[in-house]
């Protein structure tokens, strides 16, 4: 049945929203019968260098990293990640961060627009709702088109900050942005996450819905990651399954680990 065992997407407590020391996700990890996770704390970037992150910050990952690797050897593979979020906002800075430290694998997320996190965003009616669904769009766009990274972070995220004050967000409905944005991420060999965490979360489903990846395949994508987004030791490699099915169901045959910033495929339809 050829289940996923790596997690490329969750955060420890290097990342400002999360308190989990990477110790106890590891031993989830190794508990599940995990191999292979990718911590990818949050990098995120501003227009105008309001707030960079610094250097002592990501050094402070790296140390983290060095240590679970000794500790957790021959029973995890720990490769280096990092989930830049907006990296187009500030380009100088994202390449200073890339020459700086070696990373396996990039995700490249939004997370925030005119430097305000969607989290916090009011959301107040179907008005502001398209709007806000307007931006993230053209944010998506430059980011795909522009950013260094390996792997879109999900897609439609802004579908969860809808859901949390009950209204619905579906890219779908944005058949040419979105396909548009599809294509260029094939185009340029990067992947699509999918991200479980919508499925425990407010949407009830995963980031993005098999629609959307049918979209991706349809566009000549070949690379997806899986991701839980795990921020609580409890979440790491949740719903996995489901993301297995969905990837067959929109007609993948593998999925793709990352090693110096290349893919790996692996199968997930064996018997
Ligand atoms: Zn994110
Ligand atoms: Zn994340």
């Amino acid at each position: 049945m050829n289940r996923i065992t790596a997690d490329y997407h969750l955060h420890s407590a290097v990342s400002p929203d999360c308190n989990t020391p990477m110790e106890e996700s590891c031993e989830a990890a190794i508990a599940l019968g995990l191999t292979e996770l990718v911590f990818t704390e949050h990098m995120e970037f501003f227009s105008d260098n309001f707030k960079r992150y610094s250097i002592p910050y990501m050094q402070e990952y790296f140390d983290d990293l060095a240590r679970c690797r000794e500790k957790y050897a021959g029973k995890l593979s720990l490769k280096a990640g990092v989930e830049m979020g907006q990296g187009h906002r500030d380009r100088e800075w994202e390449k200073t961060i890339l020459d700086r430290f070696h990373f396996d694998f990039v995700i490249g997320s939004v997370h925030k627009m005119d430097n305000v996190d969607m989290g916090k965003m009011a959301f107040a009616d179907e008005e502001e709702k398209l709007r806000i669904t307007d931006q993230y769009l053209d944010y998506l766009w430059e980011l795909v088109d522009t950013c260094d990274f390996d792997s879109l972070g999900h897609i439609d995220l802004v579908k969860r900050y809808a859901a949390n004050h009950g209204l619905k967000v579906d890219l779908m409905d944005y058949p040419d942005r979105l396909r548009a944005i599809l294509k260029r991420l094939a185009e340029r060999g990067l992947a699509l996450e999918i991200n479980t965490s919508g499925i425990r979360q407010s949407p009830k489903e995963a980031l993005p819905s098999v629609a959307i990846l049918k979209m991706f395949k349809e566009v000549g994508g070949r690379y997806l990651t899986v991701g839980s987004d795990a921020h609580f030791a409890k979440d790491v490699a949740a719903d996995f399954e489901t993301a297995r099915q969905m990837a067959l169901e929109a007609g993948f045959r593998h999925i793709a680990l990352y090693e110096d910033r290349k893919p790996i495929l692996v199968p997930i339809d064996e018997e």
